[in-house]
C-alpha cells in the first residue's frame, strides 16, 4: 500500500528540495501508533523545515509537518485502538521524526492526545501548533494574573496571534493587536481586537528602559526589539508571555522593567509538555475559542501547495493558520 508525503530531501550540493511522493508503509519510521492523517497545519518551524538548507530538519530525507490530527489505524499501545481519533503537536516531530505533512505516520503513543471533544480534526489542526501555543500563553498570563488594561498580542495577523487574539477577546479581555500589515485591521477586529496598533508604533529603538503603562498582559510571537520595547510599556506586576521570534532572537532590553515594575517575562514552550498539561490546554480550546473565529482564520491547502507557503510563513505574509488536507 502507498501514501503520499512531502519529502525533503537533501542534495549532494547540499541544497534541499521538497516534492510530492508516493512512499510505500514499510517507509514509516518505528513507533507504536500508526495513523491516518487526515490534516496538518504550517507553522513557522514548518517554513524552516521546507525551506532551503533544512532549517531544524535532522535526518534526510525527511517528512516535515510538526502536528496533525487523524484516526489511528494500527496500535501497540492499550492507550489507542484502530479507530481513535488522535492529535499530534510537539516532541520534535517534523524535526527529528517523520511529521504530518504524509497520508500516514507512526509516531510513539506518549506524543498523541485523544481528539478533544467538540472538535474536529481540522477544527484541531485550524488551532494546531499556533494556537495549541496561543492558549498555553494565555494560561500562563492567567497564572500569573492579568491586570487591569488591553492584553497586547504582537504578531497578531499570524498564526499565534489571530488565535490568541480571539481566545483573549471571547475570556472579555480587551485586546490590542500589532500588526505590521495595515491592511489585516479589519481581519483582526473581526476575531476581537478592539484596538489595531501599527508595528512601527510600538518597534523604534528602544529609547528608555520604562515608558507609560500601558498592557495589562502581553502574548508576544515576535521577540527581538518589539519585546524589549513593550517590556517597559507594561503595567506593575503584568505578565508578558514570551512565545516566539519571528522579529528576532537577540533581546537588547534592561532588567529595569522587572526590578522597578515587577513585570515577569514567562517563557512558553509547546514542545515538551506533559499529557495532563496538553489535556487541558485541548480543553481550554475547546471551551474559550469559538468556532467560527477559528473558521475565519483557515487558509486551505494540500500537500503541493506546501513549498510556496513555506517561503510565505518565513517572509510574515500569511493570515491567520494555512490548514493542510493531507489527502486533498
Ligand atoms: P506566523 O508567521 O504565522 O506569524 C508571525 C507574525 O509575526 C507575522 O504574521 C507578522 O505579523 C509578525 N512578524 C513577522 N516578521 C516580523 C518582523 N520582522 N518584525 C515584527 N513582526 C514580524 O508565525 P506563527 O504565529 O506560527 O509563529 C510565531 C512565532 O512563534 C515564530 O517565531 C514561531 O517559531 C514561534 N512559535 C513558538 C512556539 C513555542 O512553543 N514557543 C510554538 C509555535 C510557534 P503581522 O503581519 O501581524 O505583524
Amino acid at each position: 500500500m502507498m501514501f503520499k508525503a512531502l519529502v525533503v530531501e537533501k542534495n549532494e550540493d547540499g541544497k534541499t528540495n521538497a516534492t510530492v511522493q508516493e512512499l510505500s508503509m514499510d517507509r514509516l519510521p518505528e513507533g507504536d501508533v500508526t495513523v491516518a492523517v487526515e490534516y496538518s497545519t504550517l507553522n513557522y518551524k514548518d517554513g524552516l523545515c521546507i525551506g532551503p538548507g533544512g532549517g531544524l530538519v535532522r535526518n534526510y530525507p525527511h517528512v516535515p509537518g510538526i502536528d496533525f490530527a487523524g484516526t489511528v489505524e494500527a496500535s501497540d499501545d492499550p492507550r489507542y485502538k484502530a479507530g481513535d481519533k488522535v492529535v499530534l503537536t510537539g516532541w520534535r516531530v517534523g524535526e527529528a521524526y517523520w511529521g504530518g505533512y504524509a497520508q500516514k505516520a507512526r509516531v510513539k503513543a506518549d506524543w498523541l492526545v485523544p481528539l478533544p471533544d467538540g472538535l474536529t480534526t481540522r477544527q484541531a489542526m485550524a488551532v494546531g501548533t499556533a494556537g495549541f501555543t496561543a492558549m498555553l500563553a494565555v494560561m500562563a498570563l492567567e497564572d500569573h494574573g492579568i491586570k487591569d488594561g488591553p492584553v497586547l498580542v504582537t504578531g497578531a495577523a499570524g498564526g499565534v496571534g489571530s488565535v490568541a487574539t480571539a481566545i483573549l477577546a471571547n475570556l472579555g479581555y480587551e485586546v490590542a493587536g500589532v500588526t505590521g500589515r495595515p491592511e489585516t485591521a479589519g481581519y483582526l477586529r473581526s476575531l476581537g481586537a478592539t484596538r489595531v496598533v501599527a508595528r512601527e508604533e510600538i518597534n523604534e529603538t528602544v529609547k528608555r528602559p520604562l515608558e507609560a503603562e500601558i498592557w495589562g498582559g502581553c502574548v508576544d510571537a515576535v521577540g527581538g526589539d518589539m519585546l524589549a520595547r513593550v517590556l517597559g510599556q507594561m503595567k506593575y506586576g503584568a505578565s508578558v508571555a514570551a512565545v516566539g521570534l519571528a522579529g528576532g532572537a537577540a533581546l537588547s532590553a534592561t532588567v529595569i522593567p522587572f526590578l522597578l515594575r515587577g513585570v515577569n517575562l514567562l517563557g512558553i514552550d509547546s514542545v515538551m509538555q506533559p499529557y495532563d498539561n496538553r489535556l487541558r490546554a485541548w480543553a481550554r480550546i475547546a471551551q474559550d475559542l469559538p468556532m467560527d473565529k477559528l473558521e475565519a482564520m483557515i487558509k486551505p491547502a494540500t500537500l503541493s501547495d506546501l513549498p510556496a507557503l513555506g517561503r510565505d510563513i518565513l517572509k510574515g505574509q500569511i493570515q491567520g493558520r494555512v490548514v493542510v488536507d493531507v489527502n486533498g
